[in-house]
């Protein structure tokens, strides 16, 4: 950078200056939309260490997981909860990228390794109203790391989910399955999938996803989200 162009940028982070996406503080040279201190404050679960965590518990006799985990735990008025409204109401795909980087980073040893990487679809909608899929930019961050392929073409959401609330949760559960399809299903046979969302609560969403992916005949399924909603 020249030195002018390193005094414009200079001065426009005066003007502007970068915030972190969980405390709100200005960011220093070097930190990328998280600070330093809220980094090493934030609540990890920890969960990619353990096989029989309380992610992959949730998913037990729901569908066929080969690992299952989420990297922060998710409460309401903490960080974790800032951080995910930055990545889903303040147009901030870098942040979900930077989420990415740090769950690949706790994947990048997982065995056996995925051979791809899917991100749970938006509807096209959504997709456009956001600007962007969160879930495909912490998809592209955990491929940064772990330098395996992002495919977003062959899973794909056909309708907006209605209101869930009256439904059980059998019915929810195809209602949600439904909205979901698989296109160029050849590209899956005999692939392990690792299948990525932002947060998981009920765990509704990645079931259907998930369902739909093992019917193409995937030899293996895993799951990974930023957090995790006890
Ligand atoms: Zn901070």
């Amino acid at each position: 950078m020249s030195t002018f162009t390193q005094y414009i940028s200079d001065f426009f982070s005066l003007l502007f200056p970068d915030l972190c996406a969980a405390c709100g503080k200005q960011l220093f040279h070097g930190e990328k939309q998280i600070c330093t201190a809220c980094l090493y404050d934030l609540p990890y679960t920890d969960f990619h260490l353990y096989a029989e965590n309380a992610v992959a518990k949730l998913f037990w006799g729901r569908i066929n997981c080969q690992a299952a985990m989420a990297m922060l735990y998710f409460r309401k008025g903490t960080k974790v909860q800032q951080l995910i409204h930055q990545l889903k109401y303040r147009s901030q795909p870098d942040l979900g990228f930077r989420l990415g980087v740090l769950l690949g980073e706790r994947l990048v040893t997982a065995s056996p390794r995925p051979d791809l990487i899917i991100p749970v679809p938006l509807h096209p909608k959504k997709e456009r109203s956001r600007g962007y899929n969160q879930s495909r930019m912490i998809a592209e961050g955990i491929a940064s790391v772990m330098h395996i392929p992002v495919g977003t073409t062959q899973l794909i959401r056909q309708r907006a989910t209605g209101t869930q609330t009256k439904r059980n949760r059998y019915k929810r559960f195809e209602n949600m399955k439904a909205v979901f399809s698989v296109q160029d299903s050849g590209e899956l046979t005999d692939k392990h999938v690792l299948l990525v969302d932002d947060v998981i609560t009920t765990g509704a969403t990645l079931e259907a996803c998930g369902q739909v992916l093992l019917d193409t005949g995937l030899t293996k399924l895993s799951i990974a989200a930023i957090a995790f909603a006890e």
